[in-house]
C-alpha cells in the first residue's frame, strides 16, 4: 500500500518535472523566435527608415551638387551675380516643387557675395562667412556636407543646412531642409506597435524625436542616456538591451550617412508581451494538464486502492474459506478417526466387559436355579441387578455411538402386539415392585395383533420412558398406555404414554432433556443413577421413526412422556381385552423360563471354553443339551453329518471364523433347515447389521440373556419340539430338569478334567492352589471373577493354559518368521484373553501390545518384543503345568 503511494507520488513529481522542463523549453523556443523575429523587424525597420532618411536626403544632396557644379561652371565661364542668382533661383522654384515645402531656397556665397534663390535679403551686418553652415560646407572640402541642425522656433522642427564648397575654395553653395517630412517618420516608428524612434546626430543632438519638444535638444544629459549614447555609438548598426527610463529596453540602432543615428526603443515587456502571454498560457495549460492528470492518477490511484482492498479483501475470504475447509477436514479426519478409535475402543469394551459379565451372570443364572439357599439366592438377586444395569448401561452407550454414527438402521420384523407389550411390562414390573410403585397398563382392545416393525428399537423406546418414570417416581403410580387412534393405509396410529407422579421437571428443564449426557435437576438426583442419554436416545430413535416426543410436566407433581408413531399393521384382528393376559405374563417372566424344548438339535460352536460351558448350561435350561464345537471346521464336520435345528456360531475365532464358516456352510449347502445365530461377545456398533448382511438368520448377543435366548428358541426351533410351560408347577418342574442338565453337562464338558474336581483335589486346589497361583504373579480375584467364581473351575483353565502354551509359542514364532500378521494376530489375540481370564495381567497387557502391532503389521515391533514376551509366556506357563 506504502509502495503504490510513494510510486504515486513519484509518477507525479516525474510528470510535474517533465511538465515543467516542458514549459521552460516551449518558453526558451518561444523567446528565443520572438527575439530574432523582432530582432530581424526591428533592423529590418531600422534599415528600411535609414533608407528613406537617406533617400530623402540624396534628393537635397544631388540638387546641392548639381547647383553648385552648374554655378561652378558659370563662374568660371564669367557669369554675373544676377545670372547666378537668376540660376539659383530658378533651382530653387524646381527644387521647391520636387521638395515640397520642406526646402527652404537655395543660397550661398559666391566671390565673396552672398546670393539667395528665395530673394531673401540680409541685414546689413550679416556676414555669411561667419556662419557654421559657411564655415562647414568649405571645410567639406566640396563634398556635400550636412551641417549642424537648429531647432525651428516656430515649428518646433528641425532645420538642417546641406552644403557643398565650390572649386575655388571661397565660394558655398547651400540649401536648407526643414526636417519635416523626417519628423513624420520618426513618429511613425514603432516595432509590433510599440516603441519609439529619433534621430541623432554624431554630437548626440537629437535631430528629430517622436516627442517633438526633444527636437534639438542634446542627448545624453543624464548618465542613462549617456550610457545609451555610447552603446549606440559603439553599435552603429544592430540591437542591444538596454536600460531606457527604468526599464529593460531593445534598442535598434542604424546610422545614417556615417552622421546621423536612426534608434528605435522599444520596451522589453511590450516587445515581449505576446510571448509572455503565450508562455503564461503555456504554464496555465500545463498546471491544468498537470492537474487533470494528477486527479486522473488519483482516482486511478483510489479506485486501484479500493480494488485492491476488495481483491484483499477477497483473498482474505478466500485464505479464510480455504483455512476453515482445511481446519474442517482435519477436525473431520480427526473427528473420523475419533469416532475409528471409539468404534474399536466400544468394540474392545464390549468384548472384554461382556465376556466377564458373560460369565458372571451366566453363572448367576445356574446359581439362582439351582441353590436352595436363601442369602446365596439374594447375594445372586443382587449380582444379577447389578450385572444387568452395567450391562444396560453399557448397551446404551453403545446404542447412543450406534445412533451418533448413523449406523443404526431400523430392522422391521413381524411382532405380536400381546407378546411385546408383555416383554415391556415384566421387565419393568419387577422395579416398580421394588419401589412400591402401582404400574397401570391399558391398551386398546382395537390394537391390531400382529405388527411389523422395529420391535427391538419401539421397545427401547417405551422401556426408557417406563425405566425413567420408575427413576424418578418415589410413591404412587406409572401409568402406561397404548391408545390406538385409527388405522389408516394399513398403518395403525398408536399413542403411547407413559404418565408417573414423580418427582417432575422444571419447565425450563424440559428443552435440555434432549441434550445427551445432560442430567436436569442435578442436585435432586444426584442418587439416582443415570447417564444422561436415555431422552437424547428416545428423541433420535422416534426421529428415525418419523414420530416425535412430546413431555408435560408439573415440578413436584409429576410427569407425562407420550408420542404418536405409525405402525404396520400385519394381523388386524383386535388383540381384545389385555389385562386378563398380564397377571400370567408377569409371573411367567418371574420364573425366567416360559418354554420346555422337546428333542432340539442344537449345534453350539464357541473356541471359549468358559462361554461355551456357559452357553451350554444355559440351553439345558430349557431342556436342550447341545452338540459342542469348538471351531468352524469342527462345526462344518458336524454339519456334514448331521442336521440341525438351530446352530449357535461364535463369530471370533482363530482359522475359520463364524462369518467364514457360514460361508462354506452355505456353499456346501450344510445348513438344512437350520437357523444360524450369531454368538458374539463382540457386540460393537453395527454388529447387529453385519451378522444379518452376513447371512446369519439372527443375533444373540453375549453375555446370553435368558429371555432372549428363550425368545430365540421360541421363534426359530419347530413349533412342535417347543411347548409352552402353563403354571408354575410346570415352572418348576422345568427348573429341576434343569437343574439335573446343569450337572449332566458340567460332567459331560469338563471332560477328563472332571475327575480332577473329586473333593480331595478340590481342597488342595481351592487352597494352596490358589495361594502359589498369586505367589506366581496372577490376580486370581480377576481370574475368578472371569471364571463366574468358580475355583475349580479357574484352575481347570489355569491347567488347559500353561498346557497349551508350549504349542502356542511354537505357532506364534512360525507366523511371526513367514510375516503371517494375520494369523499371528489371532493366535496372539487367544492368548491376550486367556491370559486376561486366569488374571496374569502382565502377560495380557503385553500380548495386547503384540496384537495391535500385528494388526498394524508393524513388525519391528514385533521382532523387538516378541522373543520377550514368549519368554515370559513359557516360565509362567511351565509354572503352571507343575502344579
Ligand atoms: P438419565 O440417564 O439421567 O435418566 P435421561 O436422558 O433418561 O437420562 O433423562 C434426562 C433427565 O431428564 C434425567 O436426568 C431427569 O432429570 C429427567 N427425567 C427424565 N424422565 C423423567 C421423569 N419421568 N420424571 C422426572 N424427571 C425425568
Amino acid at each position: 500500500m506504502k509502495g503504490r503511494r510513494n510510486s504515486l507520488v513519484i509518477t507525479l513529481t516525474i510528470t510535474f518535472v517533465l511538465m515543467a522542463l516542458l514549459v521552460v523549453f516551449t518558453s526558451r523556443l518561444i523567446f528565443r523566435t520572438a527575439f530574432t523575429s523582432v530582432e530581424e523587424l526591428g533592423n529590418d525597420r531600422t534599415t528600411a527608415i535609414s533608407a528613406d532618411l537617406e533617400n530623402y536626403l540624396d534628393t537635397a544632396k544631388s540638387v546641392l551638387w548639381l547647383a553648385a557644379d552648374t554655378v561652378d561652371h558659370m563662374v568660371a565661364n564669367g557669369a554675373t551675380d544676377e545670372e547666378i542668382v537668376e540660376y539659383i533661383t530658378r533651382e530653387s522654384a524646381n527644387t521647391e516643387q520636387q521638395f515640397d515645402e520642406s526646402y527652404t531656397g537655395i543660397y550661398g556665397v559666391i566671390g565673396g557675395n552672398y546670393v539667395d534663390g528665395v530673394g531673401w535679403t540680409p541685414p546689413d551686418d550679416y556676414d555669411p562667412t561667419t556662419r557654421d553652415w559657411y564655415k562647414t560646407t568649405i571645410a567639406g572640402g566640396g563634398d556635400v556636407v550636412i551641417v549642424s541642425p537648429y531647432v525651428d522656433a516656430q515649428t518646433g522642427n528641425v532645420i538642417i543646412s546641406v552644403g557643398r564648397a565650390l572649386s575655388d575654395g571661397k565660394s558655398a553653395l547651400a540649401l536648407d531642409l526643414t526636417l519635416s517630412g523626417v519628423q513624420e517618420i520618426v513618429e511613425d516608428i514603432q516595432i509590433n506597435g510599440y516603441g519609439y524612434g529619433f534621430i541623432l546626430n554624431n554630437d548626440g543632438l537629437i535631430i528629430a524625436h517622436h516627442d517633438r519638444d526633444k527636437n534639438g535638444l542634446d542627448f545624453g544629459v543624464t548618465a542613462e542616456e549617456n550610457k545609451l549614447f555610447s552603446e549606440i555609438e559603439g553599435k552603429k548598426k544592430g540591437s542591444f538591451t538596454a536600460t531606457v527610463d527604468g526599464k529593460k529596453c531593445t534598442v535598434f540602432v542604424d546610422t545614417i550617412m556615417d552622421q546621423w543615428y536612426l534608434v528605435i526603443v522599444t520596451k522589453n515587456s511590450d516587445l515581449y508581451r505576446d510571448p509572455t502571454y503565450l508562455l503564461i498560457i503555456s504554464i496555465i495549460i500545463n498546471l491544468v494538464v498537470f492537474a487533470l492528470i494528477s486527479v486522473f492518477y488519483l482516482l486511478g490511484y483510489r479506485s486501484e486502492q479500493k480494488f485492491n482492498a476488495e481483491m484483499e479483501e477477497l483473498k482474505e475470504a478466500e485464505r479464510r474459506k480455504d483455512y476453515e475447509a482445511k481446519i474442517l477436514k482435519l477436525e473431520k479426519s480427526a473427528a473420523d478417526s475419533a469416532n475409528k478409535a471409539k468404534s474399536n475402543f466400544l468394540a474392545d469394551m464390549s468384548h472384554e466387559i461382556r465376556t466377564p459379565i458373560n460369565a458372571v451372570l451366566g453363572m448367576n443364572e445356574m446359581i439362582l436355579h439351582e441353590s436352595k439357599e436363601e442369602a446365596t439366592l439374594g447375594y445372586a438377586t443382587s449380582i444379577k441387578s447389578a450385572g444387568t444395569t452395567l450391562l444396560s448401561i453399557i448397551n446404551t452407550i453403545l446404542d447412543f455411538s450406534k445412533i451418533e454414527d448413523g449406523r443404526m438402521h431400523l430392522v422391521p420384523v413381524e411382532f405380536e402386539t400381546v407378546g411385546f407389550v408383555n416383554g415391556l411390562v415384566n421387565s419393568i414390573n419387577e422395579r416398580a415392585k421394588s419401589k412400591g410403585l402401582y404400574l397401570e397398563v391399558n391398551v386398546d382392545d382395537s390394537v391390531p395383533s400382529v405388527l411389523l416393525g422395529d420391535d427391538v428399537r419401539i421397545s427401547q423406546v417405551i422401556m426408557n420412558l417406563l425405566t425413567n418414570a420408575v427413576k424418578y417416581t418415589e410413591k404412587g403410580s406409572i401409568l402406561f398406555n397404548i391408545t390406538n387412534l385409527g388405522v389408516e393405509d394399513g398403518k395403525v396410529r398408536l399413542l403411547v404414554m407413559v404418565k408417573d407422579t414423580g418427582i417432575g421437571i422444571r419447565p425450563e428443564d424440559i428443552d435440555k432433556l434432549s441434550v445427551s449426557f445432560e442430567r436436569v435437576d442435578e442436585r435432586r438426583n444426584r442418587n439416582i443413577e443415570g447417564t444422561g442419554l436415555g431422552i437424547a436416545i428416545v428423541t433420535k430413535l422416534l426421529d428415525m421413526m418419523g414420530s416425535k416426543l412430546q413431555v408435560k410436566s408439573e415440578y413436584g407433581v409429576g410427569s407425562e412422556f407420550s408420542f404418536e408413531l405409525p405402525v404396520e399393521v400385519v394381523n388386524p384382528e383386535p388383540i381384545g381385552a389385555y389385562k386378563a393376559d398380564k397377571k400370567n405374563s408377569i409371573k411367567a417372566s418371574a420364573n425366567s423360563i416360559g418354554i420346555k424344548v422337546n428333542d432340539a438339535k442344537v449345534l453350539l460352536t464357541d473356541d471359549n471354553d468358559m462361554n461355551r460351558k456357559v452357553a451350554a448350561n444355559l440351553l439345558k435350561l430349557f431342556g436342550i443339551t447341545p452338540v459342542i464345537c469348538s471351531s468352524g471346521g469342527e462345526t462344518i464336520d458336524k454339519m456334514w453329518t448331521e442336521e440341525f435345528d438351530i446352530v449357535f456360531l461364535d463369530h471370533m475365532m482363530p482359522e475359520l471364523d463364524g462369518i467364514e464358516t457360514l460361508k462354506v456352510l452355505r456353499s456346501k449347502q450344510l445348513m438344512g433347515s437350520a437357523k444360524i445365530i450369531a454368538l458374539t461377545a463382540n457386540a460393537v456398533v453395527g454388529a447387529r447389521e453385519q451378522y444379518m448382511e452376513a447371512g446369519f438368520d439372527d443375533y444373540l448377543s453375549k453375555p446370553i440373556d435368558l429371555a432372549e435366548l428363550e425368545k430365540m428358541l421360541k421363534k426359530y426351533l419347530p413349533k412342535g419340539k417347543v411347548e409352552l410351560l402353563g403354571n408354575e408347577q410346570e415352572i418348576q418342574e422345568t427348573t429341576t430338569v434343569e437343574n439335573e442338565a446343569v450337572s449332566e453337562i458340567s460332567a459331560h464338558d469338563l471332560g477328563e478334567n472332571s475327575d480332577n474336581y473329586g473333593t480331595e483335589d478340590a481342597e488342595y486346589c481351592s487352597g494352596s492352589g490358589l495361594e502359589k497361583l498369586r505367589e506366581l504373579g496372577l490376580d486370581t480375584e480377576s481370574g475368578l471373577t472371569y471364571c463366574g467364581g468358580d475355583e475349580d473351575f479357574y484352575l481347570e483353565i489355569v491347567g488347559d493354559y500353561g498346557a497349551s502354551a508350549e504349542d502356542k509359542i511354537k505357532e506364534l514364532a512360525g507366523y511371526l518368521s513367514d510375516g503371517n500378521f494375520t494369523e499371528y494376530k489371532i493366535l496372539i489375540h487367544s492368548v491376550k484373553s486367556s491370559s486376561k481370564t486366569i488374571g496374569a495381567m502382565e502377560l495380557f497387557k503385553k500380548a495386547r501390545a503384540l496384537e495391535q502391532a500385528a494388526g498394524e503389521a508393524n513388525e519391528e515391533y514385533l521382532k523387538a518384543n516378541h522373543d520377550a514376551v514368549m519368554n515370559e509366556f513359557r516360565e509362567l506357563s511351565e509354572k503352571l503345568k507343575t502344579m
